[in-house]
């Protein structure tokens, strides 16, 4: 262990803290480290594992993919892009895909499109409406509308033009559009923020107000997609649809791969052959990982299964904080909850992690639950029985 450990903290540019803990090998919703130690993981790295570890139907086709081919580029068709498109745009309702390798770049490919359909209509808008306390990536683009000044002032100057607003206040959205507003952009629930679902009003009134002012509206659903809330997109449960959306997370099921996606009426006047590409973006294996993805959780009904799962875990929290004065609230829905704490997470975080349970942070003080969704009530049993403990 402490060779794997040594190994990497000497090779690595030094921006995680690790836990020392050497992963090594998964299997349903548990993993084992490089001692033969089983957790409970809580946390599916970071809201990607919806399947959970070693799904063998999944496994199997990636194997089969990488021994037929793995990579072409995209200036030549395959046979699993197509597949995995259709699969996207039948569970998004959005008509056109592109396909990048990470969450940011389907930021980065949503705030191109957004700009290119200002630009294309000639309206001479550019600039950006994002929120406080968002988080939308690492790239300068993407980093540019994440609502954490800690995130964006060692790379300053950012994208001009990005206004930040805050979240769950329609007004103060509304103080932020300009007539050179192009887009507004917002998790419908906020992940990385600490745990913070829109409400209806404000998801209604953002999808309104782009409407008036003819600019557009971006949902970010890289975290609280694919299942993750209870359905399969979190904006489909407030009946407000974006104009475009981002996903990556659980799109591939630990296979990196992500996407952005966007309606005709966007597509008609947005990116164009020579406005944007990627070299693997879309590559077979990753779109393999996707059509199998999307069939997996539309034959297992998983979204129906988070649903159930999610509503017994808010019971169990809701016990767990009504018996514990280092607790202040229970937090999110489906699969996507959290505890706020009195004090920061991160001591209970590692002392779980030594009693057995991966669990993560959002912000400093919100133990984030996001686990694989395939996830049973008894699992539920155990994560609290070992949190309860913990804390
Ligand atoms: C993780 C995340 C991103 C960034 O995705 P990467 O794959 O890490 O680049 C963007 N937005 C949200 C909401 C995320 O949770």
């Amino acid at each position: 262990m402490n060779q794997y450990i040594e190994e990497t903290k000497k090779g690595l540019v030094h921006t995680y803290n690790r836990f020392p803990v050497v992963f090594e090998r998964g299997e349903g919703v548990y993993l084992y480290d490089t001692e033969g130690k089983k957790y409970l993981d809580f946390a599916a790295g970071i809201a990607v594992c919806g399947l959970g570890y070693g799904n063998q139907e999944l496994n199997q086709t990636l194997k089969d993919q990488i021994d037929h081919l793995m990579h072409t580029s995209n200036l030549y068709y395959n046979t699993t892009c197509g597949k995995a498109a259709g699969a996207l745009r039948r569970i998004t309702d959005m008509d056109r895909v592109f396909f990048t390798n990470s969450g940011t770049e389907a930021i980065e490919g949503a705030l191109k499109a957004a700009r290119k359909y200002a630009f294309k209509k000639g309206t001479g808008r550019y600039e950006f409406v994002a929120m406080e306390n968002s988080f939308h990536g690492r790239s300068i683009g993407a980093v540019s509308v994440t609502g954490s000044e800690a995130y964006r002032t060692p790379f300053e100057p950012m994208l001009p033009g990005v206004r930040f607003a805050e979240f769950n206040n329609l007004d103060s959205v509304k103080e932020q559009i300009t007539d050179k507003t192009c887009a507004v952009i917002l998790e419908p629930l906020q992940g990385e923020g600490g745990i913070n679902q829109a409400s209806k009003e404000f998801m209604e009134g953002i999808r309104r107000l782009c409407d008036e002012e003819g600019i557009l509206m971006i949902c970010d659903e890289i975290q609280c997609g694919m299942g993750r809330t209870g359905a399969m997109f979190a904006w489909q449960s407030y009946g407000v649809k974006p104009d475009i959306m981002a996903m990556a997370k659980a799109i591939g099921s630990g296979i990196p791969v992500g996407a952005f996606a966007m309606t005709e009426a966007v597509a008609e006047y947005s990116l164009e052959p020579g406005d944007h590409g990627s070299t693997y973006g879309g590559n077979p294996l990753a779109c393999a990982a996707v059509a199998k993805t999307v069939e997996i959780f539309e034959r297992e009904d998983l979204a129906g299964h988070v649903r159930k799962v999610g509503a017994y875990l808010a019971e169990k929290l809701d016990e767990l904080a009504a018996g514990c004065d280092a607790i202040m609230e229970r937090r999110g829905t489906g699969l996507i909850q959290g505890i706020r704490l009195v004090k920061p997470a991160g001591e209970v975080i590692s002392r779980a992690l030594d009693a057995g349970l991966v669990v993560i942070s959002a912000r400093d003080n919100v133990i984030r639950l996001v686990p694989p969704l395939i996830i049973e009530e008894r699992h539920v049993d155990e994560m609290i029985d070992i949190l309860r403990r913990v804390l």
